[in-house]
């Protein structure tokens, strides 16, 4: 049986521009874009219960208790438009969610992971200048200082994890939207037909 579904993840220190790419990504493919940071703020937004739970937590770049996290993504992995494949942006964010997810997929794996690398310094700045965009309550200098170092403690170790998975595709986050679009494409291009001729 062919495999026609497509398993894909985007990863990158926060302010990477991992939304932005993530949107025409799953264009491209024509799977839906799955982001927890957006369910969250959706429900905060929505003054869930949910949201109520997880406000001062993700207010505080914290991160959301992999219990609950994983919970979400489990839901919604099993809705019908993400059955012929997704792209997951933000999660998995530590290597315990990582085993969640493998647990979901029940042994059938991710099919890429594209790695948005941008340099601190970069990611800090636009950050502060979506901070006065779009006036996001995590986007302080402060709490952005604090996201990036979770990054680094918790989901930059996950890099290696895909890479020895060889599913990895390194990507450039520098550069216009089109320009890293385009790198985007290429990279995971060749990623999925080598997984497709093997
Ligand atoms: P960023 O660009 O800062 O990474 P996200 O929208 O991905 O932004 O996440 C915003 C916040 O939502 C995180 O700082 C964290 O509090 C919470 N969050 C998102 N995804 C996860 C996750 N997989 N596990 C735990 N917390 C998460």
């Amino acid at each position: 049986m062919t495999d026609t579904t497509t398993r894909l993840l985007i990863i990158g220190p926060p302010g990477a521009g991992k939304g932005t790419q993530a949107a025409q990504i799953a264009e491209r493919f024509g799977v839906p874009a799955i982001s927890t940071g957006d369910i969250f703020r959706a429900n905060i937004k929505g003054g869930t219960p949910l949201g109520q739970q997880v406000q001062a937590i993700i207010e505080s770049g914290e991160l959301v208790p992999d219990s609950l996290t994983n919970e979400i993504v489990a839901d919604r992995l099993n809705q019908a438009d993400a059955a012929a494949g997704f792209l997951l942006d933000g999660y998995p964010r530590n290597v315990e969610q990582v085993h969640a997810l493998d647990g979901m997929l029940d042994g059938e794996s991710l099919d890429a992971v594209v790695l948005l690398e941008a340099d601190v310094d970069a990611v800090v700045a636009r950050l502060l200048k979506r901070a006065e965009l779009e006036g996001r309550a995590d986007d302080t200098e402060e709490v952005i200082r604090h996201r990036q170092d979770i990054y680094a403690e918790q989901t930059a170790p996950l890099v290696k994890l895909f890479s020895e998975r060889g599913i990895l595709v390194t990507v450039d986050g520098l550069g216009t939207v089109e320009e890293v679009a385009a790198r985007i494409a290429t990279g995971l291009d060749a990623q999925l037909s080598a997984k497709a001729g093997r």
